[in-house]
């Protein structure tokens, strides 16, 4: 593995290591700026030192950098960024025989902490800038429960000067976090809760950043949850091409592409957009605010790309079998505007601190898990085999999403499931009470976090919506 990277740091006697353990493979790992921030943080400091752990690198038993066994760290901070993540993490701390203190963090903590109480010894709400050592102390710092139950936040700063470059999900590139949180109010969607209120880099503190690291990378990676709404977007882009990189945005809003945008961004193959649902009608139902115009028009503007990536939903409240063929209709209408096209759809996930947190899984709280899972299951093999006439087509099994919900809506008893070594089969059959709709007048497992928004104002959407679509 070649790699880039301005934050190692050697042994020397008397340091205290710090694992940075990311249970999933390097590929994504590497492209995750949360967790070179963790060691970079950790590394700046005089008393420790920190080394990483990917699954894919000696099974996550030892570091990438030294080869250092993980039971020989005093602390190991791991970031679980997709609930499966959690499987990992318990295998690596079964198998490496780690005797220290665990801490978990990431977006999967955050968005309810509860399943993974009983896995590590402390857990992390919300974003660690500049407190990644007060963590590692385990002072009572915000975020760090169970010192505290509220989720921390703050303003975005500059001071990782450089960061580490490899073979990451974005090729070799710069990766620049233009800003986090999201100004949108998709209702199924997590990362406007969790990671509120959107923030944005400055256009010149980001050029700035890019042009000190012109030599790293021919490419940047911008991300950020959506990162077309940056108001200085455009501005963005160019003054990345002046300096001569190329420039791929991690996603793209159908409604804000035009001619301008594409011809920055030309050179792009595969323009990705996600319209979540078939029908208008769905779609505002998740208040998404997009139309099939919008997307049609972004599929006709982007003449550089050969390939149209599209991400949809099922099993959305209020769903009708007209709902699924208007997503054939609408990958077969791209198809015939000469396009490659490749579709991702899977099951929605009734996820915590969003309207949609009091549904069941499958979308439909009059049928009982098992009449929603068989739902699902008919309306994937309904998509699949429509769609792959016309396109590539990418469609997780309905149990691997069920898995999801129940970790993602779980309490303690999940997490002791899943430390007591079960599988993901065993937890789908054990602890399915979680796929069930959730009763809006009770308290939720995860009500317990301070988010800082008013739930009355979720429960107001979710009534709408199943007024409404429902
Ligand atoms: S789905 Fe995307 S655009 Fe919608 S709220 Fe989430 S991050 Fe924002």
């Amino acid at each position: 593995m070649t790699e880039f990277n301005p934050f190692f740091k050697r042994y020397s006697k008397g340091l205290r290591r710090v694992a940075v353990v990311y249970p999933n493979r390097y590929v994504g790992g590497i492209s995750n700026l949360g967790i070179q921030r963790l060691y970079f943080e950790v590394n700046r400091s005089e008393k420790y030192l920190a080394e990483r752990f990917y699954t894919d690198v000696f099974d996550g038993l030892r570091s990438v950098e030294n080869a250092t066994p993980l039971k020989d760290f005093e602390v190991a901070l791991f970031s679980i960024q997709y609930e499966e993540d959690v499987f990992n993490a318990v295998r690596i701390l079964r198998e490496s025989g780690f005797s220290g203190r665990s801490v978990a963090g990431g977006p999967c903590v955050i968005q309810n902490p509860l399943p993974y109480a009983k896995i590590f010894d402390r857990l992390f709400v919300g974003e660690a800038e500049n407190a990644v050592l007060d963590v590692v102390e385990d002072r009572a710092v915000e975020g760090l429960v169970p010192h505290s139950y509220r989720r921390r936040r703050v303003e975005l700063d500059s001071e990782m000067r450089s960061e580490i470059i490899g073979e990451g999900a974005y090729g070799r590139a710069l990766i620049v976090e233009i800003g986090r949180g999201c100004p949108r109010g998709c209702r199924f969607c997590v990362v406007r809760q969790i990671y509120s209120p959107a923030r944005w880099r400055s256009a010149e503190s980001i050029l700035e950043f890019a042009e000190e690291n012109r030599k790293l990378a021919n490419k940047v990676a911008i991300v950020a949850p959506s990162p077309t709404d940056h108001p200085e977007f455009k501005e963005i882009v160019s003054g990345l091409r002046e300096l001569g990189f190329e420039v791929s945005p991690s996603s793209i809003r159908a409604d804000r592409f035009d001619e301008e945008m594409a011809e920055l961004i030309s050179g792009t193959r595969t323009l990705t957009l996600a319209p979540e649902a078939g029908s208008e009608r769905l779609r505002e139902a998740l208040n998404k605010g997009i139309s099939e115009d919008d997307i049609i028009s972004a599929v006709e503007i982007a003449e550089s790309a050969e390939r149209i990536k599209l991400y949809f939903m099922f099993g959305l409240p209020g769903e009708e079998q007209e709902d699924l063929e208007e997503i054939v209709r609408m990958v077969e209408r791209i198809r015939r505007m000469g396009k490659k096209v490749s579709v991702s759809a899977n099951p929605l996930v009734p996820k915590p601190h969003t309207p949609f947190q009091w549904l069941p899984y499958g979308g439909d709280p009059e049928r009982d898990v098992r009449e929603n899972l068989r739902e699902l299951k008919r309306k994937r093999k309904f998509l699949l085999s429509r769609l792959r006439r016309v396109a590539d087509v990418d469609v997780e099994s309905v149990e691997r999403f069920a898995v999801q919900t129940i970790i993602s809506r779980g309490d303690e008893s999940v997490g002791e499931l899943i430390a007591g070594g079960a599988r993901p089969s065993e937890i789908l059959k054990r602890a399915s009470e979680f796929l069930e709709p959730l009763p809006p007048d009770e308290e939720l497992p995860w009500d317990r976090i301070e988010m800082g928004y008013r739930k009355s104002r979720l429960r107001r959407e979710f009534e709408l919506v199943m007024e409404r679509f429902g």
